[in-house]
């Protein structure tokens, strides 16, 4: 039974990296230093395909109120050790509201240039419903307004306040799976400045640590677990286990994190994906299907790789030039094999956008190697032309195509899956290092 909080949850569709929003967080912690957190901060990544999304598409979640106990640790922010309680009572929304709601309309344009935040406050939750169509679907504000108005919470708008819509889904997230990110920051000197981590540090903290996640790209050899943009944070290392991300923290070496906190997430999830049957499939959804190869792959310029696939409708599967090995691996199927691809769904031209391929089961594909040897005297038949069986010169004797010696074909792809290289992936991809072994079939 998790504990009564409020909850304060804002969003801010467009700071540049989504990153932004997480530093926001750590200036509205830092000006509540009378409030604890009853419960992990939460960073709640939504649908990666809605058309007015910045690249991060973030929004945070902070279960606040007075706690008991000693907590656990969940930060350092200049307040002081950050941890969060078991167990509290919840403050009052509308406070807390008018409270928090003028941190972040005064930070919004640090930094990032917010266009549209929204900041929302209640105790009583909206339903988890709202969290699934907002990280697979397009929501309405109006939809949410009129749930936050039944629910009894509080929220305000800056200038289109699409950001409630965010910020209300943040809330009604209910994990049913989940990971954590612990994110350092720069000090404010620093900010815009290149960023001193030192690589090796990285991937030996990927090297020593077994359930991180997405630290060090070495098809690039990118260190992944920096932004590239001019924002904040430092570094952001992702896992399944908190106390792992703690040690992962102080192994990184270089410039000195400023201050850092770990969230909850729902990144790496795969929560965006739905399963879909090829007709269902609208633009803008994230879908797996599951389906037959019903054409070979084609490699159209710029080294993308398109296919056919069907499940009784049909549908071209695109996988990009950047997915690296996955796309090799889609130009070596062939018509016939059975996989599942997992993308986003392109409305002009229609296509699903793979994101991750599993290949369920291979065809078998033969070559003719020669024309069959006549059974009556041994010498070489000659074919009656294309689509006929065979003749023999020598006595007329005939047989059927499937006479010819074949051999089978050799496939440069086998049963498995493949992702693309770890800097390709989006945030709420599933790392395959995230997955049980053994579920081939399990879709
Ligand atoms: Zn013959």
């Amino acid at each position: 039974m998790p504990v009564p909080a409020t909850m304060l949850a804002f969003d801010d569709t467009d700071s540049p990296d989504g990153m932004c929003t997480t530093y926001l967080t750590t200036l509205v912690l830092e000006e509540l230093p009378d409030l604890d957190l009853l419960g992990w901060p939460r960073l709640v990544r939504l649908n990666p395909n809605v058309p007015w999304k910045t690249r991060g598409n973030a929004a945070v979640c902070l279960p606040l109120g007075h706690g008991e106990g000693r907590g656990t640790l969940c930060g350092r922010l200049e307040r002081g050790e950050v941890r969060w309680h078991k167990r509290g009572a919840p403050v009052d929304p509308s406070e807390l509201l008018e409270r928090a709601a003028p941190v972040v309309a005064r930070h919004a344009k640090f930094e990032c240039h917010t266009t549209n935040p929204g900041v929302v406050a209640a105790i009583d939750r909206p339903s988890p419903t709202l969290y699934w169509r907002a990280v697979r679907e397009v929501v309405s504000l109006e939809d949410v307004e009129s749930e936050l108005s039944a629910k009894g919470a509080h929220w305000r708008k800056f200038k289109g306040g699409r950001g409630v819509i965010g910020a209300s889904a943040a809330m009604a997230w209910r994990p049913r799976d989940r990971t954590w990110e612990v994110i350092a920051y720069r000090s404010p000197d620093r900010f815009g400045t290149p960023r001193g981590i030192e690589p090796e540090s990285v991937i030996q903290m990927d090297k020593e640590t077994s359930r991180t996640f997405n630290n060090y790209d070495p098809e690039n050899g990118h260190i992944a677990i920096a932004p590239g943009s001019p924002c904040p944070v430092l570094f952001g290392i992702r896992g399944d286990s908190p106390r792992e991300l703690l040690k992962a923290k102080d192994m990184i070496r270089g410039e000195r994190p400023d201050k850092w906190l770990l969230y909850m997430s729902n990144q790496g999830t795969e929560d965006h994906i739905a399963r879909r049957r090829v007709r269902d499939l609208r633009p803008g959804d994230s879908a797996k299907v599951r389906g037959t190869v019903s054409s070979e792959p084609v490699t159209v310029p710029g080294g993308h790789v398109v296919l056919r696939l069907g499940d009784g409708a049909e549908i071209d599967a695109a996988f990009y030039e950047q997915s690296r090995g996955m796309r090799d691996a889609a130009r070596g199927l062939l018509p016939g094999d059975e996989i599942v691809a997992y993308g986003s769904v392109r409305s002009s031209p229609r296509s699903l956008n793979v994101e991750k391929l599993q290949v369920v089961r291979l065809s078998s594909h033969v070559r003719k190697v020669s024309n069959p040897e006549c059974p009556k005297c041994g010498k070489r038949m000659g074919s009656m032309g294309s689509g006929q069986g065979y003749r023999c010169k020598v006595c007329g004797a005939r047989a059927p195509k499937s006479a010819a010696e074949f051999e089978p074909v050799a496939r440069s792809v086998s049963v498995g899956w493949y992702e693309p290289p770890v800097s390709s992936r989006r945030h709420l991809h599933k790392p395959l290092r995230r997955m049980p072994r053994g579920n081939i079939n399990k879709i």
